[in-house]
Parts: C-alpha cells; structure tokens; sequence
C-alpha cells in the first residue's frame, strides 16, 4: 500500500478528502475548528514536498442541492489562515477542471461542498423507497455516481483519504473516486492512519488485559459492539443507561430508570455469554438515583434492583465507582465509548469521571486508551483529561462500525481489503 510519507508529491496535483464539515454560527463563522486542525498535517506535508493541492469536503446535510447555508466558501479565509497560503475557491466541484489544470506548486483549490450533487452520496432523491421505480433510480443514480467521481478523480494525479469521520460511507468522495486511481497514487492521509492503527491496537495487535467500557443510554444501539467486543475483551463494563435494562431483567426494580423492555431477554443473553466466554462482566451494583431528570433533584444511593418506585438511575454509585476503577486499573488496552451517567448534568459526573481517571492511571502505567463515539469524548474534555489517554477518535459512526468489525469503504478502497 502507498502511504504519504513515500509518495513523491514534487510536481504533482493531489486531491483531497477531508471532513471539513465544522460547525458554523448565526454569522457563518466557524465555532470549533478541531476538524480543520485535524487535516493540516496531510495538507501541509502535500505542500511542503511541492504539490498542489485540491481539496474536498462535505458539510451538513444539504441533501443534494446547492444551498448557500451549507457553503464551504465561508471557511476559505479560515483555511488559508491555517495552512498559510491563499485557498483558492471552485463555486462548483463538479467544473472545477480548469481551476485545477491551472494549480502550481505550492497552491491550493477548495472544492464547493460535495453534497450540493446527489452523486457525492448515490442515494436517489425526490423518489420514495417503496416507489416500484426506486431500484432502476437507485441504478441510474450509482452510474452518475461514478462519473461524478471519475469528474474528481481527473482533477489530480493521487488520492487521499483523511476523512475517518465518512469513512464508513460508500460515497464518490471517500470510496468510488479511488477507483480511478492505481495502487501506487491513493493513499490514507495521516489523520486516517492514526485512527486505523487506534482501531488495530485495540481490535488485533491486543496487549491484555483488555478493558473495554460501553456506556450511553440504550443497549441497543451498542449491541452489534458488545457482541464483537465478547470474543476480544476480559474485561467488559456495561454501565450508563443500559445498567437498568440489566438490572430489571434480573428481576429488580428500577423505579422510572430508563430502561429497554424489549430488550431483557437480549440482557440475559450477554450476561450468559459473558459467562461461557470467560469474559468479567462489570455491572453496577449502586446508583445515584434521582426523584427528577434535571442538575437539582433530589438524589440518595441505592441498589440498582432496588430503585424507589418514582426515582431514577442517573449515575454510577460509590461502589459501582470502585469496580469499574478496578477493573481498569490493571488494563494494558483500554476502550471507553459511552458515558457512564447523565454528564451533562454536573451533579451526575461521578461516575463518568471515576472511569476517565482510571484510564488516565492506566495510561500512565502504560496502557493504550482510546476513547471515541461524540459523548465519552465531550465528557473526557469536560473533565479537561484529553492529555492524559492515549488517542481520542475523531470519528463517531466510522469509529463504531469498525469496533463492530465492519470493513470500512473508505479503508477498504485504498488498501483494498
Ligand atoms: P449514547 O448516545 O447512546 O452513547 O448515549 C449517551 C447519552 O446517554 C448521554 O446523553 C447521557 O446523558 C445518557 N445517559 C447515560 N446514563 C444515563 C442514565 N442513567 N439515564 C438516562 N440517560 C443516560
């Protein structure tokens, strides 16, 4: 497989998927530009070895038509401030032959946003699924598709991916455009290969013990993960929202927790095989129960299965706290995804944070950590940690679909796995 580093960019024009699709305030200004930072060390290695470069990006979700809210021409100024040279501008990413024909070393073009065209992700519009000429759309539109992407692919001469948060999307941008290049011109950008080696040490080159951490509201949303995490892990903390679907199919009782009645049998079901597994199952034993879904309830501790009839689990308790900790403590790979409480609400952070400075202990004892999936990261930089773990995923669904061991397209379509 090519990588970056032994690509020869001197003279040459390479195109560019990032996710640049950062959010914007009332005035158009750019609010967090952690994912502009994110791609600079591809863009500028391009540069500093004398290429060009054209760059492409999403941003929200314009649906397949041009709208002027959703324009990445309100970040030109932005990205020309990061990467220190003037970002030229093509109004429409689909006729930006010549702007790109033109580029000399050291200069850079910022592609329109790709989604103004239905082509970028190859769904049909304005027809409906149960139409009975949805399939024969469905065709036609993966035609234009490709050649939407061989249009892109014309623009330079190498291809690279840096856009884990779209990686596990089959669109133009991120997969169908590799094809129009050969083995020796695409390639992963950097951002792309920290986040498949962050997955490979957890998934494949596994130090042990091995300590995952799955939190959040539901069980079933995280089941496809839980089951991949069953054959790898000996540790497996289930905590946040799900602990009460556990707890009530256990026979407890869990006053107005949130719970998954659908889901007790598949509770049962992890528990036992946990079990025949060898895997240890960490579960809350106590909670932080509230008598209201707000910062300023009433709170006591009580047993998970033993929840008062107009109260709610909101948090680990004090005892769940110390095993969760235990449990990680001693981990040589860690993983968390999900918080562990309410954490929004700052009086329901005990137990999120019990988990995060166990980790951050564990790291510096030599641990590898990756946290990911948007809410574990917003609580790791709550509680400013995001120094002490080893990497942090800037992909929330790709991080996810990859943990479940799902391929990857846009991994996939450039080492061709
Ligand atoms: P998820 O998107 O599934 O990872 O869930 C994250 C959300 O789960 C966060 O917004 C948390 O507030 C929520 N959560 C965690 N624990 C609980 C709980 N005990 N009750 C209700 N919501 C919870």
């Amino acid at each position: 497989m090519m990588t970056i580093d032994n690509y020869n960019f001197a003279g040459k024009k390479a195109i560019v998927r990032v996710d640049f699709n950062v959010p914007l305030n009332e005035e158009g200004k750019i609010t967090d530009d952690t994912r502009i930072r994110g791609a600079l060390p591809t863009l500028k290695k391009v540069l500093a070895d004398g290429g060009a470069l054209i760059i492409m990006s999403h941003m929200g979700k314009p649906k397949g038509k041009v709208n002027a809210k959703y324009s990445l021409s309100q970040i030109v100024e932005a990205v020309s401030e990061k990467l220190g040279v003037a970002v030229q501008f093509a109004p429409d990413c689909a006729k930006a032959a010549e702007a790109a024909a033109a580029l000399k070393a050291g200069e850079v073009l910022l592609l329109e946003n790709l989604r103004f065209y239905p082509e970028e992700e190859g769904k049909p519009v304005g027809i409906d699924k149960e139409d009975p000429a949805y399939n024969d759309a469905k065709k036609a539109m993966k035609e234009s598709q490709k050649e939407f992407a061989k249009t892109l692919a014309s623009y330079a001469d190498c291809y690279i991916n840096d856009a884990f948060g779209t990686a596990h999307r089959r669109h133009a941008s991120t997969a169908v455009v590799a094809d129009y290049f050969n083995e020796d011109s695409k390639m992963l950008g950097y951002l792309m290969e920290k986040e498949v080696q962050a997955v490979d040490n957890i998934l494949k080159d596994i130090k042990r013990p091995f300590t995952a951490i799955m939190g959040g509201s539901k069980v079933s949303t995280k089941i496809g993960i839980i089951e991949n995490l069953m054959d790898k892990v000996d540790n497996l903390i289930l905590c946040g929202g799900m602990t009460y679907t556990f707890a009530k199919a256990q026979g407890g009782q869990i006053g107005k927790s949130i719970v998954e009645d659908d889901k007790l049998d598949l509770a049962l079901n992890i528990i036992e095989q946990a079990k025949a597994k060898g895997v240890n199952l960490v579960l809350a034993t106590d909670c932080v129960a509230a008598d209201d879904f707000s910062n300023d309830a009433n709170t006591q501790v009580v047993p998970v299965n033993a929840i008062p009839e107009a109260w709610e689990g909101l948090d680990a308790g004090p005892d769940a706290q110390k095993a969760f900790a235990a449990a990680i403590e001693g981990a040589k790979t860690i993983l968390w995804n999900g918080p562990a409480g309410v954490f929004e609400f700052d009086n329901f952070t005990a137990g999120s944070r019990a988990i995060a400075e166990a980790i951050a202990k564990a790291t510096s004892a030599g641990a590898f950590s990756l946290i990911g999936g948007g809410d574990s990261v917003a609580c790791i930089n709550k509680f400013g940690m995001a120094d002490q773990v080893s990497y942090i995923s800037t992909g929330g669904g790709a991080l996810l679909e990859a943990i479940e061991g799902k391929v990857l397209p846009g991994v996939a379509a450039i080492k061709g796995e």
